[in-house]
């Protein structure tokens, strides 16, 4: 069987592990969290840059630090992996839903205008398949109603919107080094700062509330308990995991490139033929290859399309059920204007197998099986 994802290794972890391991300090911040640290801003040109336990973390950080409370609202796309929304529902905020873009699978930005209300805190807008959303439109409506822009680029990592890195587009950048990111800790995460003006509070609330962070720069004598935080630093032992891959992820994207590319000329003559739908990248996007997906007619089809890429040991998944329709979703939030897209679109996506060091074999594999769905 092709599967869908394998965790990326390159062989250098054991030895930054062992490294960790050797210096006898484990918790977090230690050497490797800072080399990481320094990479991040250098890399993104971010003022700062905090690893976190995972993507999901540095959105509760994100949430925390922008204010977010009981009675604002959140603008997002319904169209997206939970943990944007848990961020703010944790902070009592209501979820506001608004439509995707069938061609990006992003947050329509044309649609975002009509959910504004005066409660309108903040917009998540979720970089999909390491693709941004409008930027530039989406940055003038925030402008202009003072809102603040979170940016969850979970999948972004390496990727860019004219010019610029994903995870810098917004007030607060997320990551993911989940095992299912191009670049991985097994778990884990980065928060993202384009500007000083919230690197205090966010190493306070990062670590427990408490100045340490200012304590060993040598700025206080002693670290007290200044506001409410929680315990978002990985251990050193993952940073150095995630260090092995930063120092390489270049070539990391680079190999997952050739596998995307590799659909890509496969598969998008069936779409000039009009039997699937292949990812449209927008000019000005550059993208990361995180995620191949085609798109059958509807429903029913994907479901046969899945199950011959199984018959022909091809692992190939589906996402996301949209949020407005799950439980929690009806429960925290609510959709603006008409589901156009969102639901429609959710039930025609394939994922193909995607991963650092699938072979051209496979790959070759994963091509003839969706050929011979589509008898082309
Ligand atoms: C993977 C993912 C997350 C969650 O990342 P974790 O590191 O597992 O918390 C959040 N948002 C999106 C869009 C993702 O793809």
């Amino acid at each position: 069987m092709i599967e869908f994802n394998k965790a990326p290794f390159t062989g250098r972890e054991i030895a930054y592990m062992q490294e960790a391991m050797n210096g006898h300090k484990l918790c977090g911040d230690g050497p490797f969290t800072k080399k990481c640290h320094a990479f991040l801003t250098e890399r993104f040109g971010a003022a700062a840059a905090f690893l976190t336990t995972s993507c999901t973390h540095a959105l509760e950080m994100a949430a925390l630090l922008a204010g977010v409370g009981p009675g604002d609202e959140v603008i997002l796309p319904s169209y997206t992996f939970c943990s944007t929304a848990d961020a703010f529902v944790q902070r009592g905020a209501t979820l506001v839903f608004t439509d995707i873009r069938p061609d990006t699978m992003n947050l329509d930005e044309k649609k975002i205008e009509a959910a504004i209300t005066p409660r309108t805190k903040a917009i998540a807008v979720v970089d999909y398949a390491g693709i941004a959303c409008e930027m530039e439109p989406i940055r003038e409506i925030a402008n202009h109603y003072h809102l603040t822009i979170v940016e969850d680029a979970a999948q972004g990592f390496g990727a860019s919107y004219k010019g610029k890195p994903l995870g810098m587009l917004g007030d607060f950048g997320c990551f993911s080094f989940h095992e299912t990111k191009n670049i991985s800790m097994g778990e884990g995460g980065a928060l993202l700062l384009p500007d000083l003006s919230h690197r205090e509070a966010a190493e306070i609330i990062r670590e427990k509330g408490t100045d340490r962070s200012r304590f060993f720069r040598g700025q206080v004598d002693k670290y007290t308990w200044v506001d409410y935080g929680s315990s978002y630093l990985p251990s050193d032992l993952g940073a150095a995991y995630l260090y092995a891959q930063l120092e390489v992820c270049d070539e990391i994207n680079a190999d997952r490139m050739r596998t995307w590319n590799h659909y890509d000329e496969a598969l998008r003559p069936l779409a000039e033929k009009g039997l699937l739908d292949v990812p449209c990248i927008p000019e000005g996007c550059v993208h990361n290859a995180h995620m191949y997906y085609i798109k059958a007619k509807d429903l029913a089809e994907r479901t046969a399309l899945i199950a011959h890429l199984k018959a022909n040991n091809v692992q190939a998944v589906f996402h996301y059920i949209p949020l407005h329709s799950a439980p929690a979703g009806r429960k925290y939030g609510r959709f603006s204007g008409a589901d156009e897209f969102t639901t429609k679109e959710s039930e025609r996506l394939v994922r193909l197998p995607l991963y650092y060091g699938l072979t051209e074999e496979d790959s070759e594999t994963v091509i003839r099986a969706v050929r011979s769905f589509y008898k082309a």
